[in-house]
């Protein structure tokens, strides 16, 4: 746990500190105003795991969601799994942010945008977006060969390496370790 953040610093925070997996579901949230149900659980969790609270999570899919499906569809159909997220309802079961390998070992279909980057990506599609994240082109052979080998937590690990100019001895093994390891360094 993290302690609170609020829903304005959100866009900050998923350009300086989201690993490339929560960043590209909150991108395409943004763009869409739309994810479908794993990706809503990846994300979700994730954000709950940074400190967002309930109160603002809601506020903050709602926003999205109603540009989309408007906010009486909203509130009907996805309010509910947002407050599930939170133990809120049905069993009360707090539920916890996914790590790495479950995230990679997950199996996003078409129009689905959970997943692990490093491991779902195209090739072209991965360089894109690590291009976007401000990786250079030296270190960005050096993820890509990671990827190649199926190390994709190394890949990870190098991503944050290059974009922090910061070692993270550890590895990454959960986004929101990825998450808070980042805070530490730009705070
Ligand atoms: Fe996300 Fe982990 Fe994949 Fe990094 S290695 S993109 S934190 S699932």
């Amino acid at each position: 746990e993290f302690g609170e953040i609020s829903i304005k610093d959100l866009d900050q925070l998923a350009r300086s500190s989201f690993p490339l997996c929560m960043r590209h579901l909150f991108d395409k949230l943004r763009e869409d105003h739309h994810l479908k149900h794993g990706g809503r659980m990846q994300l979700g969790l994730f954000l709950k795991g940074v400190g967002l609270r309930m109160e603002d999570a809601l506020a903050f899919w709602k926003a999205e969601f109603s540009q989309k499906v408007g906010a009486e569809r909203f509130d009907k159909e996805y309010a509910y799994s947002i407050r599930h997220n939170y133990g809120k309802e049905g069993k009360r079961t707090d539920y916890t942010p996914y790590s790495c390998q479950k995230i990679i070992s997950s199996t996003p279909g078409v129009g689905d945008h959970h997943g692990c980057p490093y491991r779902h990506f195209s090739e072209e599609n991965l360089r894109a977006a690590l291009g976007r994240m401000g990786v250079g082109s030296r270190a960005m052979e050096d993820v890509v060969d990671k990827v190649r080998n199926r190390h994709y937590q190394l890949a990870c690990t190098l991503t944050f390496e290059a974009v922090h100019s910061s070692s993270c001895d550890a590895g990454i093994n959960h986004p929101n370790q990825y998450f808070s390891d980042s805070h530490k360094i730009l705070q």
